[in-house]
């Protein structure tokens, strides 16, 4: 049977067969050529008078500017929030803010097409990722945390939680959406007030989120959002009056934020780099399995921070999952994201997709094998093949440091204690999976990986009522969840 169904595989791409086009309308996504900073409740002109651009990766066509806020547009927004907290949010009873927060999860699921078509044109990643994943989970996310609001002395039995005032929030590029519901969601459900700065090269769907709160009636400066790249987040970062930092991105980033907050009485949760180990053993549904890798690597382009970039494949299966995973990765369609059938989207920016090809040299050049699927890229836009490298070694940098696309690094195993050393052996502990039959080796493995959150015979599933976070070099602090809530508030 399995057979067969390679070998149908094999026939369609050997002959050339392909899908039909199926692109998204693009109607439903209303751009403004230009964009202010939301603060205070309303749109504001710059006091630093700077925009910039953002682009789609696609097409590298331009979409709008946005505006680029300085030390004095964070100080205003900084403002704003310090008194919406101390004259509205703070005081206000909990079940009213949790109607709120409530409304502007019902506005994103009204929306949810609109806010689809935008992530997927700013972002670059496929229609089907930010219409069946990012935008449903970032209207649950909204859900579950409205629900918390007024239950907190449930959350936290026998304690009083208080909110911590000023939250400065920083996110990346790779989930812009969601990553501002993870961070806005639970700030507001207790009781503080945000300033938000999306990445510099996705900021769209975050000014849209402004919209929407606008229109949810939120009071003017419980959540502001403002745009700017690395020298906004660092005035954010460094402002006296913010009394918490929650942060997502780089790791060395994350550690220029640790030294800026340092000595300070912020409170700083950071979400940063990973190398995700995938594990297979040789008692695993093997089918199943590759999807599963496929899915954790190549359908969000790698751009993903718990990305399973490292492959350890028992060595009694290796042959066949290695042909498998050829197999698939030639089936994988690499193009427009605006189209319903594409598995990999387009890098989200030139910088990053030189940053992929770095490493693939540096892969070839420490001895690793390439090996890429063999699909037409567009001519215009920034697109990677998705690749392997097979005959890595645990010293290779390909198989020690983050490199944020769509490249796998494979190397084989014969026991647990040996799988369990090698993928514990990176600076980073963000996520990884287990492919088995067997419950005792994963309960085996599970105990033993340092790793923040490890899915079994499944990869990449979230859910909002789910911890997520690091250890080691990805950080500290958790967000989902009832921990998530617990990086909001002071505990008495
Ligand atoms: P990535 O590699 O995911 O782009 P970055 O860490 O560079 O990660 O960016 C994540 C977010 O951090 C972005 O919003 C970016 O503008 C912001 N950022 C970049 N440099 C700094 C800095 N020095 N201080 C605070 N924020 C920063």
């Amino acid at each position: 049977m399995a057979t067969r169904k390679n070998n149908t595989l094999k026939l369609s791409f050997e002959t050339g067969w392909k899908y039909d086009p199926a692109p998204e309308s693009k109607s439903s996504a209303k751009i403004d050529p230009r964009y202010e900073l939301f603060i205070n409740g309303k749109f504001e002109k710059p006091l630093s008078k700077k925009y910039f651009n953002t682009i789609n990766p696609a097409t590298e066509e331009k979409l709008s500017e946005v505006a680029d806020a300085n030390v004095a547009d964070v100080n205003k927004a900084v403002k704003a929030a310090r008194n919406a907290y101390d004259k509205v949010w703070k005081k206000m009873p909990p079940k009213e803010r949790a109607k709120y927060i409530y409304r502007i999860a019902r506005m994103i699921q009204e929306r949810a097409r609109e806010f689809s078509v935008i992530e997927t044109l700013d972002g670059g990643k496929p229609i089907r990722e930010s219409r069946d994943v990012d935008i449903p989970l970032v209207a649950n996310h909204f859900f579950y945390y409205a629900g918390w609001a007024d239950k907190l002395e449930y959350a936290f039995p026998n304690r009083t939680a208080s909110p911590l005032g000023v939250a400065g929030q920083i996110i990346p590029w790779n989930f812009p959406l969601l990553m501002a519901a993870w961070k806005i969601a639970p700030a507001l459900a207790t009781g503080n007030t945000v300033v938000l700065k999306p990445a510099e090269t996705t900021p769209l769907t975050a000014l849209k989120l402004a919209e929407i709160i606008q229109e949810a009636d939120l009071p003017p400066g419980v959540v502001n959002i403002i745009t700017g790249a690395g020298a906004t987040g660092a005035a954010i970062v460094n402002h006296p009056d913010i009394n918490k930092i929650a942060f997502t991105g780089s790791t060395d980033v994350g550690k220029l934020i640790q030294r800026a907050v340092a000595g300070t009485n912020k409170k700083v949760t950071l979400e940063l780099g990973g190398k995700a180990a995938n594990i297979i053993f040789d008692d695993a549904p093997i089918d199943q399995a590759v999807e599963g890798i496929i899915n954790g690597i190549f359908f969000n382009q790698g751009h993903v921070c718990c990305a399973g970039s490292r492959l350890f494949v028992q060595e009694s299966v290796y042959k066949e999952v290695i042909r498998k995973l050829k197999d698939r990765l030639e089936t994988l369609i690499v193009g427009d994201p605006m189209d319903k059938n594409t598995d990999v989207g387009a890098i989200n920016s030139k910088q990053q997709l030189s940053n992929i090809h770095k490493y693939l040299k540096i892969g070839q050049q420490e001895g690793a094998e390439m090996y890429q699927s063999s699909c037409p890229l567009p001519s215009k836009g920034f697109f990677c093949r998705p690749t392997l490298f097979t005959g890595v070694s645990q010293s290779h940098r390909i198989s020690q440091e983050e490199i944020f696309g769509p490249v796998l690094a494979i190397q084989s195993f014969r026991t647990d204690d040996e799988v369990i050393e090698k993928a514990n052996n990176t600076p980073f502990g963000l996520s990884a999976g287990v492919w088995t039959d067997k419950g005792s080796k994963i309960f085996n493995l599970t105990t033993k990986m340092r790793a923040g959150v490890i899915w079994a015979n499944t990869y990449n599933k979230f859910d909002p009522t789910s911890p997520f976070g690091g250890y080691k070099e990805s950080g500290y602090g958790r967000e989902g969840g009832l921990h998530g809530l617990s990086a909001y508030v002071n505990l008495t």
